[in-house]
């Protein structure tokens, strides 16, 4: 199965559809990472915060697949943005990986309080130009914050990484971002099964239309809106299912019906209220 690429503001080509390790145990993470792999995922998505970072290299260094194949990234957490603390931030994440190199580093969250972003954001550019990272991009920031990155700094982020499924669909700031030249990655794709998306009635329509289950469903709208999704699941069965995306297409009838669920619901944290 080919998963499709997208081609970033930079030239580097990232895998649409990965895997996300939020919340993964990193006592299991090399065994769930490794049958994420097994299965096809050549994309994978964690973060210092997550504790993972090792599970998510073991798996890699046991899977005998060629570093070019592979599509890491990872994210610089919070207590690390300044001048000084990311370097040594992104040189432990690459150590705990295994890896020479990640192919994506991201800010995780602006944390506007604080206002360090556009510093921790030159210093992520000196990175990519001595190859620690391909690729560079942001998370959780809002309009605001991506207008003074693109005023103080010289590289338009890659990517912005953000909440986004059916009842949250960020139609707003994509429509900021995207003429810009950074792509979207949603964050929580399925709702993080914080509310009954897979019983609404125009995703379980679709899903009896094509013979599909919900969640891939869900994951067919993220991927025909052009956004980049890394759903998560710890089982075997799920994972694989979630990666069999690639045998039906929804009508345009069928994704409007989708879109109509937006209410603005965010599931998880307010990147401009809740700290931490
Ligand atoms: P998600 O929307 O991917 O939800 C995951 C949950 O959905 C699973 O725990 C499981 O309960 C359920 N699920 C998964 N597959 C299913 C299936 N086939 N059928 C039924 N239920 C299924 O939520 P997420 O893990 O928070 O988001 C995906 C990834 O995004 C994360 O793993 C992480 O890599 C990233 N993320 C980033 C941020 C950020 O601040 N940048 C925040 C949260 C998550």
């Amino acid at each position: 199965m080919t998963v499709p690429t997208i081609t970033l503001n930079d030239g580097h080509e990232i895998p649409q559809l990965g895997f996300g390790v939020f919340k993964v145990d990193p006592a299991e993470t090399e065994r769930i990472v490794s049958s994420a792999l097994e299965a096809g995922y050549r994309h994978i998505d964690t973060a210092a915060i997550y504790g993972n970072e090792e599970g998510v290299g073991r798996a890699i260094a046991a899977s005998g697949i060629a570093r070019e194949e592979l599509f890491i990234t990872t994210k610089l957490w919070n207590s690390e943005q300044g001048t000084d603390a990311p370097r040594p931030a992104i040189e432990t994440s690459l150590q705990k990986l295994g890896l020479d190199y990640v192919d994506l580093y991201l800010i995780h969250w602006p944390r506007p309080d604080r206002d360090l972003y556009v510093e921790t954001f030159q210093q992520l550019e000196k990175f990519a130009a001595e190859g620690l990272t391909r690729s560079i991009g942001v998370s959780n920031f809002h309009q605001p914050q991506l207008e003074k990155l693109l005023a103080e700094t010289g590289t338009v982020p890659a990517v912005n990484q953000i909440e986004l499924h059916p009842a949250f669909a960020q139609t707003a700031l994509r429509e900021f971002q995207e003429p810009r030249g950074i792509h979207t990655e949603a964050w929580g794709p399925l709702g993080q099964g914080k509310y009954d998306l897979f019983g609404e009635k125009a995703v379980a329509d679709a899903a009896k239309a094509h013979g599909a289950t919900p969640a891939q469903v869900v994951i067919r709208w993220h991927l025909q809106k052009g956004i980049i999704v890394f759903p998560k699941s710890s089982t075997a069965e799920r994972i694989a299912e979630n990666f069999d995306v690639f045998g039906f297409e929804l009508t345009s009838d069928e994704i409007a019906a989708i879109d109509s669920l937006d209410r603005g619901q965010r599931v998880g944290a307010d990147p401009e209220a809740d700290f931490f």
